[in-house]
């Protein structure tokens, strides 16, 4: 590929903290793939930034944000219209920038049934599934698991009020059971497990019954790493069925982002085995 040059189109990802952000580099090697003059820059900005970093993007001829925690909200906000995704979950991953102001998408839902169903092999039709967390990643999901035919739907959560919350916020779209983590040793079998914490990270136990990780059960980790997450050891541990981290639908929301903004789907095979290394 060659270098970007001077006219380049301009992304970014903003969030904070940004600094770990595998973004850059999976943007990057899209870029290659697919012949793309652009630049895609990191954005650390803290909530009360965020507006003014956006509009300061956008003035100086970006094209395109990638938005992350903890500012998912905000952007849905800030943006004058938005897709169905973003609508559903009131929360945006992606801004695009026109000359009517911004449009807002959530690319989370379609990246994490992308990764389950067309790399990892998994059937969501008439599953019993049960996602961990009720923050910004489970408002994303939520919308499109169901959408994807699935049987039943329970969302569990550390702080049960946000959970209430998240119930309200999207009872016109989706219709899902919610439950707090002491209550989790009740929940029966389920047939997909999804972690949509950030529980564990500072090294924290997981507050999560072996009861949950029935044998025939796919546990699905939104957050990665270069070792086995938390979640990941915990689930293979009590003896779950399979135990996977986020990457592929971190490449596969990237790539649903990169085709909104430039029209082309990156392929994501090659990508997906470089930046799990
Ligand atoms: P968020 O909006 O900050 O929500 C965090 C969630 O984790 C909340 O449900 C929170 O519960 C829970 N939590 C945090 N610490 C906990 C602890 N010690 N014990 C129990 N629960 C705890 O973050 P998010 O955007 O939803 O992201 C969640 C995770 O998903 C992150 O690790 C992120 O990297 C990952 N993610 C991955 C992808 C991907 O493409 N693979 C995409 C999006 C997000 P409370 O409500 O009780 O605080």
């Amino acid at each position: 590929m060659k270098a970007p040059t001077s006219s380049a189109d301009r992304y970014a990802l903003v969030g904070h903290p940004v600094d770990h952000s595998r973004s850059p580099l999976i943007h990057r090697l899209f870029a290659r793939q697919t012949g793309a003059n652009m630049t895609y820059e990191l954005i650390d900005a803290l909530p009360e930034q965020f507006e003014v970093a956006v509009r300061g993007f956008k003035a100086a001829g970006g094209k395109g944000l990638n938005i992350t925690v903890p500012h998912k909200e905000r952007a849905y906000h800030f943006a004058n219209t938005c897709n169905e995704a973003a609508r559903q979950a009131q929360a945006a991953n992606t801004l695009t920038f026109t000359t009517g102001g911004a449009v807002a998408d959530n690319t989370d839902g379609v990246g994490l049934i992308r990764d389950l169903t067309v790399n990892l092999g998994v059937t969501l039709e008439n599953k019993r599934v049960l996602i961990l967390g009720a923050g910004g990643a489970a408002r994303g999901i939520i919308c499109p698991l169901l959408g994807a035919g699935i049987r039943q739907l329970t969302v569990a959560n550390r702080t049960m009020s946000r959970a209430v919350q998240l119930k309200k916020l999207l009872g016109d779209y989706a219709s899902f059971d919610i439950c707090a983590f002491d209550e989790l040793g009740d929940v029966p079998a389920q047939d997909l497990l999804i972690n949509a914490t950030s529980a564990g990270v500072r090294g924290e136990e997981l507050p999560f019954p072996a009861s949950l990780f029935g044998a025939d059960a796919f546990c699905y980790d939104l957050s990665y790493s270069m070792r086995d997450t938390p979640f990941v050891e915990l689930a293979r541990r009590h003896g779950a069925a399979a135990a996977v981290q986020g990457w592929g639908m971190l490449v596969e929301q990237a790539a649903e982002s990169f085709y909104i903004w430039r029209g082309v789907r990156p392929d994501t095979e090659e990508i997906r085995s470089k930046i799990s290394r």
